[in-house]
């Protein structure tokens, strides 16, 4: 009864408060929790090619643009225009800071595969270092839905399983729009992600309910409007490539229903007229 009259309730305005209550009736890693269906994305493409405007995170060269978040450079490897979790070496980390951003991103989950479950091709995607979509080899490979590939870990398990094979390159195409907060750290507006899994929408717009933790959905705590992406080190080589950023809120958009550049001009003569060409 109790989903019936929820579902009955318009969404619009309400916002979070909603759509977060429904995200904790489930417990956190629940094996309850229905298995999304499977969906096969079609055979790997070739790497996307980064847009003119997109920050180019990583071209396969090497790794001057990361740090490990431990310290000091990157030691992941590079290798045939991939960069490699280097097990034990430690997540690593964008010098540059991004915020609101569209993200491209491939991946390859180790072949052959060893282990099962979380411990099976185990990586992660930070959205500013803090926002985890989950990245697993979950090709007949279950686990707990919101841990599996394309989950927001520990909130959202992806709409459908579009996984690959493992060691078969797989894309994540994201957009993410970073929490805000006023001067008091009170939260203003939650983050919300869109994510296509191999071209396959698997999260449309949903607002996150706080940073990503293990066995737990901590609240937001205030934080900078740019921070850097990071990748996990959850010990298992799992392979990247062809990583690149727009940053969205550089972008003049036309279908923006408010003028944000410019003050409206003074209008001399004619105001009230219509003017065709603005
Ligand atoms: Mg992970």
């Amino acid at each position: 009864m109790a989903l019936v009259a929820l579902a009955a309730v318009p969404t619009a305005g309400l916002g979070m408060s909603l759509r977060a209550q429904a995200t904790q009736s489930w417990p956190i890693h629940s094996l309850e929790r229905p298995q999304p269906s499977i969906v096969n994305p079609g055979p790997p493409a070739p790497a996307l090619p980064a847009p003119s405007d997109a920050i180019v995170l990583f071209d396969g060269r090497d790794l001057s643009g990361w740090h490990s978040t431990a310290g000091g450079p990157a030691r992941w490897r590079i290798a045939d225009g991939a960069m490699e979790v280097g097990p034990g070496t430690g997540d690593i980390a964008t010098v540059r800071e991004l915020g609101d951003v569209q993200l491209h991103i491939e991946w390859a989950t180790p072949a052959p595969p060893a282990g099962t479950g979380q411990d099976r091709g185990n990586s992660g995607v930070y959205l500013m270092g803090l926002y985890e979509i989950q990245v697993l080899d979950s090709y007949r490979n279950p686990t707990y839905p919101d841990g599996q590939a394309g989950a927001i870990y520990g909130q959202f398990p992806p709409r459908v399983n579009a996984s690959r094979a493992p060691g078969e390159w797989q894309s994540y195409d994201t957009v993410f729009h970073g929490p805000r907060f006023d001067a008091n750290g009170k939260l203003l507006r939650p983050a919300r992600m869109t994510v296509f899994h191999n071209g396959v929408l698997v999260h449309g717009d949903i607002e996150l309910t706080g940073p990503t933790a293990h066995r737990a959905r901590p609240p937001y705590t205030p934080h900078a409007e740019r921070l850097p992406l990071r990748l996990q080190d959850h010990g298992q080589p799992v392979r990247f490539r062809n990583i690149w950023a727009r940053e969205l809120e550089k972008n003049h958009s036309p279908q923006s229903t408010q003028r944000t550049r410019r003050s409206p001009a003074p209008e001399p003569s004619g105001a009230g007229q219509p003017k065709l060409q603005d």
